[in-house]
């Protein structure tokens, strides 16, 4: 059909730098909070196109091949609750058995994924020049302790590895974007079919770019 986008265009170097598209995804607690269309307005007001949307409920499956499982982004959770645990004076030794960095981050991974099924979801695939980057900088740091004023995170979480990992779950922060252009094509094709993803014209369009 005429008015769909194919995950070529979304994410060919060749094309044009306005076409690169990300996927945003307000997690449970986003959606529970009724934040959803604050999300979705920040994106929107910022410049950056809408081009699919919808709530879903997703699986353990789908989010286990969401989430990546190789040992250096493992380890990189991990050091998360590590840095944290330092930073405000907590023993990972005596709150989780381990201070091993990978073996934190499986441990997390669980959670994350125990987490991201509590709930329902809505998926956002967003366009714009840079839009990887720019959606990043727009929900902010993953800890909310550290993610600026002004971002969805600073602005709407108040939770930290330190409580989340107490009590064994995830931290709970609003919402997931892909960090890198690969990265996003990789979960675009996950969340979305080519038939959800449509191409049309905003209207200021030819005054901000
Ligand atoms: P981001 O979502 O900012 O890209 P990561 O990819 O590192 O962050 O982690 C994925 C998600 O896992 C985070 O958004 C957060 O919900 C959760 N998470 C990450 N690190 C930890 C941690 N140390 N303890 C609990 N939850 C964590």
């Amino acid at each position: 059909m005429a008015n769909e986008l194919s995950f070529d265009m979304m994410s060919n170097m060749d094309n044009h730098p306005k076409q690169e598209t990300t996927l945003l995804l307000v997690k449970p607690d986003g959606v529970k909070r009724g934040l959803t269309g604050e999300i979705i307005r920040r994106i929107e007001l910022r410049g950056l196109k809408i081009v699919g949307l919808a709530m879903i409920t997703p699986s353990r499956d789908e989010l286990d091949r969401h989430y990546p499982k190789d040992d250096a982004w493992l380890s990189r959770v991990g050091q998360k609750t590590l840095s944290t645990y330092e930073k405000y004076g907590y023993d990972a030794k005596k709150e989780l058995g381990t201070t091993d960095a990978l073996e934190i981050g499986k441990e997390v991974r669980g959670w994350l994924l125990d987490f991201m099924t509590s709930g329902p979801i809505v998926k956002v695939a967003v366009q714009g020049i840079h839009a990887v980057d720019m959606v990043r900088k727009l929900v902010g740091a993953t800890m909310p302790s550290a993610a600026e004023m002004g971002t969805i995170r600073g602005d709407f979480s108040v939770d930290s590895a330190a409580a989340a990992n107490r009590d064994k779950r995830s931290v709970h922060n609003l919402a997931h974007a892909s960090e890198l252009i690969e990265e996003a094509k990789k979960e675009l094709m996950l969340w979305f079919q080519e038939n959800e993803i449509h191409d049309y014209k905003r209207a200021e369009e030819d005054i901000m770019f």
